[in-house]
């Protein structure tokens, strides 16, 4: 049976650009020469294309558009207010990022940088999530996903950082407790780097449980320790899976089944947020992932949103560098959301990320038993 899933983009999210500059510009400073040479060190200067580009974007409509889904809703996102922003961000912060509009600079040691497009298509991005949630409250649909950029889950409260501007996901979740009614919002933040953003954002805070399955530092951006698990009253709602590289579908498989599920039962959340990276996938070259991982990770989100919060789940693309993985995963999920089951991935041999998988159930157990 078909199930209605809204889809959100808005191209003017491919205005966000930072690429092709003249070598002589003058944000080409010999200090983001050498930033560049080391982050990416086969790069030519002359021909630098920067990673997070707008064709992320086109291939997964393209893919949509060719291979069409019954039961797609295509929408148009509003751009988050600067009031909805400054519920995560520092106002100094917005106003910086306001403040480039129609502008190119680089905001961060790390390649994030903007172009005259960017602004624009941040507010895009991080409104995405609030239109969604909107829509579902409003009971057009139970399930959402947002092909979205530039990603966030790498922006902190006061700063930019990995392609991120605005916390995209941070934003949403915020919305959704302060307007929306929903008490208690949980994430899991499945994209290959640690969510260090949404962590800062949400880590003394108790009714945003995140977690987070990553590449283990030192990988970027080096965070998502075990022990890092909240503070304050915050205490015990960052639940952070560092796996290793080459970690594949069974790994996350088991993410879901021992961490995310019980976690899940336990805390009982209002509405479920994915932050969507799709850099698992093994064409990203790091991890073993492929589109059949993503899709049963999709089906298992359903059936939990199913039975714990009516249904209401929504993912927030944000990583993912291979155009064809993108669009592989991105088409892959969107099916199993409108309601075409799947009930097998395939599975490699020895799976390096389930032993990770087991050792972070294992001290995560140890707190609560410590806790109870
Ligand atoms: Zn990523």
């Amino acid at each position: 049976m078909t199930t209605p899933v809204l889809v959100y983009y808005d191209m003017r999210m491919l205005g966000h650009n930072p690429h092709g500059w003249d070598p002589s510009h003058p944000a080409w400073t010999d200090a983001v020469k050498a930033m560049i040479a080391l982050q990416y060190p086969n790069s030519n200067l002359e021909t630098y294309s920067h990673p997070e580009r707008p064709d992320r974007l086109t291939a997964i409509v393209d893919r949509l558009m060719l291979d069409p889904i019954e039961g797609v809703r295509w929408m148009l996102p509003a751009a988050a207010s600067t009031a909805q922003l400054e519920r995560v961000h520092d106002k100094t912060y917005v106003a910086h990022i306001e403040s480039l509009e129609g502008e190119s600079c680089w905001l961060a040691k790390d390649t994030t940088a903007v172009s005259p497009g960017s602004i624009e298509a941040a507010c895009l991005a991080a409104g995405a999530g609030i239109s969604a949630c909107e829509a579902i409250s409003a009971g057009e649909a139970r399930r959402a996903f947002c092909i979205l950029r530039p990603p966030g889950h790498h922006a902190h409260s006061d700063h930019a950082s990995g392609f991120c501007l605005y916390n995209n996901l941070a934003v949403t979740a915020a919305h959704a407790r302060a307007r929306l009614g929903y008490e208690r919002v949980m994430v899991w933040d499945w994209d290959m780097h640690h969510g260090n953003g949404t962590q800062e954002i949400f880590y003394s805070d108790p009714s945003v449980l995140v977690v987070d399955s990553h590449c283990a530092a030192p990988f970027y951006p080096g965070s998502g320790l075990l022990y890092e698990t909240g503070s304050g009253a915050g205490v015990g709602s960052q639940i952070n899976v560092p796996l290793p590289l080459g970690s594949g579908n069974a790994a996350l498989l088991k993410v879901f089944d021992e961490v995310v599920k019980p976690a899940a039962k336990a805390f009982q959340p209002d509405i479920l947020l994915v932050s969507s990276g799709f850099d698992c996938h093994h064409l990203d070259m790091v991890c073993a992932m492929d589109e059949t991982g993503f899709a049963i990770l999709a089906q298992r989100m359903s059936d939990l949103a199913d039975e714990l919060c009516d249904g209401r789940l929504v993912l927030l693309l944000e990583g993912g560098y291979n155009a064809q993985a993108l669009a592989d995963s991105a088409h892959a999920v969107v099916k199993v959301l409108a309601g075409n089951p799947v009930n097998a991935c395939n599975v490699m041999p020895d799976d390096p990320g389930c032993e990770a998988v087991a050792d972070a159930v294992q001290f995560h157990q140890g707190l609560n038993t410590r806790r109870a």
